[in-house]
């Protein structure tokens, strides 16, 4: 009970009344104070001066708090300090790494696979991931926010193949529940639809942002609901985001997790068994394992095919089934995540 206790006090009395927004905005954006807070002093002087990534650092500092003090290797560190390897130059890792491009469907739709169509409803992030293929995709132009719903919304509505819509981002909890609202009210008319699904990193990089005004907008929702999270090791699933979690339990939601396969983060089988084991205390099943998006400036976490598939046959000889991730790789133009 201690535990709980605990969580509540750090999450606000009452869950709710978190301000998620004020936590938002207070997030670690200097690398040097990120290494202040770590105690990392001493490495800001060989690294920062000399790096223009063009993607800044956001990381909210309940996320800070889960890192390992005057650990330069901590592996939450890792995804989000910015490294002087991004500004390598490596064949084969561009600029549209997974033919987003080519998929919009329409203003803030993608939709490249059968059935399921992927709404960009916002830009933007808690935190900037430094692996993310959305350093360079241009999602100003491309969301559906603001007052641009109606071209992504009469394209849904007009393709009667699509029975889930995706909200994605960016990360769509980045957008106030009042705005998810509209949105769910805009697609609640069309008769086609059958899920709504939601990939989001907040419920682990920023707990708080599941408040009670979220999870009762969850609830009344016409449709089954996934959420599928994203977390890359099992530090991330601290006490915060477990009560994040068991909030998005509470309302029904299915909740998955997907992983990128990151070099020197969670590139082998003990963190990778500890992760999926953590992910089900939690209450969330293990969904994808990606190989990385080739993308621009992240060619240094790349993880190969090879040793990509003996670590997941690591896990399969020591994990039950349904914590095996499934190890996928996003090909420009097929129908569908790729088996690897
Ligand atoms: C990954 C992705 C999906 C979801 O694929 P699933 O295999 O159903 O998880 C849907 N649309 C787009 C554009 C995607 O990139
Ligand atoms: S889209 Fe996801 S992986 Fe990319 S920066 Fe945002 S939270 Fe990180």
């Amino acid at each position: 009970m201690i535990t709980g206790n605990a969580t509540a006090a750090h999450m606000g009395q009452e869950p709710g009344t978190a301000d998620w927004r004020r936590l938002w905005r207070d997030a670690v954006t200097d690398p040097r104070e990120l290494l202040a807070l770590l105690g990392l002093e001493h490495l800001a002087d060989d690294v920062l001066p000399r790096l223009d990534t063009g993607f800044a650092l956001r990381v909210p500092r309940g996320f800070v708090a889960r890192m390992r003090h005057g650990d330069a290797r901590d592996p939450l560190l890792l995804q989000v300090l910015p490294q002087a390897a991004e500004l390598d130059a490596v064949p084969g890792f561009g600029l549209d790494a997974v033919g987003d491009m080519n998929a919009r469907a329409a203003l803030g739709v993608l939709h490249k696979y059968q059935g399921r169509a992927l709404l960009i409803a916002t830009g933007s992030c808690a935190v900037n991931c430094r692996y993310c293929f959305r350093r360079h995709f241009p999602y100003a132009e491309q969301t559906a926010a603001a007052n641009r719903w109606h071209e992504a919304i009469a394209h849904l509505r007009a393709d009667t193949s699509i029975d889930e819509v995706i909200l994605s981002g960016g990360d769509p909890l980045s957008l106030s529940t009042a705005k998810l609202a509209e949105l769910s009210d805009a697609l609640a008319p069309l008769a086609h639809l059958r899920r709504l699904r939601i990939h989001t990193r907040l419920p682990v990089v920023l707990p708080e942002r599941v408040d009670r005004e979220f999870t009762a907008w969850l609830k009344q929702l016409p449709w089954p609901v996934a959420i599928v999270l994203h977390a890359n090791h099992a530090n991330e699933l601290d006490a915060n985001a477990a009560t994040a979690c068991a909030r998005l339990r509470e309302t029904g939601a299915q909740l998955l997790n997907q992983s990128v396969l990151l070099r020197g983060i969670n590139d082998d089988a003990d963190t990778l068994a500890e992760l999926s084991s953590r992910l089900f205390d939690c209450g969330v099943l293990p969904y994808y394992l990606h190989q990385l998006d080739r993308v621009a400036g992240a060619a240094h976490f790349a993880v190969g095919d090879d040793e990509a598939r003996a670590l997941v046959n690591a896990l399969r000889e020591r994990l039950a089934g349904y914590l095996v991730p499934r190890l996928v790789r996003e090909i420009a133009g097929e129908a569908h995540k790729t088996p690897l």
